[in-house]
């Protein structure tokens, strides 16, 4: 079985890196459970834009912190065919793999796919934290499955509930290795 597996808000806390750097730039603070959707906005700003700009600067990339759980479940998963997808953008790339390669040396194969384009990796799951991307993925073919990593901005009304039989919900990185297993065993 090959595995993809997104980096932001399932191996990089973005989100909590993203909220930092907005307190220190615009003096408002904001908790991660505050944030209840993607395209998430304060005074007008879409969290989306600033990432993407604060993801330019390869020092702001290179201090992210990994979400908890997830080193020790990649490690578990060395020997399977598990590979990183992402949609960050190419100019992102050399620091993101310098990250990679840091906090997750085993994660050696790694794909660009825009959002909601994550059915075009070739995967036969996807572990993600964006309700869209899982979606897309699992409607592509019904062998297909998908993890959504639950974060307070995962739902976005895609509908995902509808697709019960191929999606599987997780908080955590113990609950994914949970369903890897489980699939695996079908
Ligand atoms: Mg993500």
């Amino acid at each position: 079985m090959r595995i993809a597996v997104d980096i932001d808000g399932v191996l990089a806390d973005q989100i909590g890196s993203a909220l930092q750097r907005i307190e220190k730039e615009y003096g408002q603070r904001y908790h991660r459970s505050e944030v209840t959707r993607a395209h998430w906005t304060f005074d007008g700003r879409d969290i989306w834009t600033e990432i993407s700009r604060l993801l330019k600067d390869p020092e702001y990339v290179m201090a992210i912190p990994v979400i908890e759980g997830s080193q020790a479940a990649v490690q578990k998963l060395a020997g399977r065919d598990v590979h990183v997808a992402t949609a960050r953008r190419p100019e992102t790339e050399k620091s993101t793999k310098q990250w990679l390669s840091r906090h997750f040396p085993d994660l050696k194969e790694y794909h660009h796919a825009r959002t909601g384009a994550k059915h075009a990796v070739l995967s036969d799951l996807l572990i993600d934290d964006f309700d869209l991307n899982i979606v897309g993925f699992v409607e592509s073919s019904p062998h297909r499955r998908g993890v959504l990593f639950q974060q307070p901005w995962s739902i976005n009304d895609t509908g995902i509930e509808n697709y019960s039989d191929q999606v599987y919900f997780c908080k955590d990185w113990p609950s994914v290795l949970k369903v890897i297993d489980e699939i695996e065993a079908i």
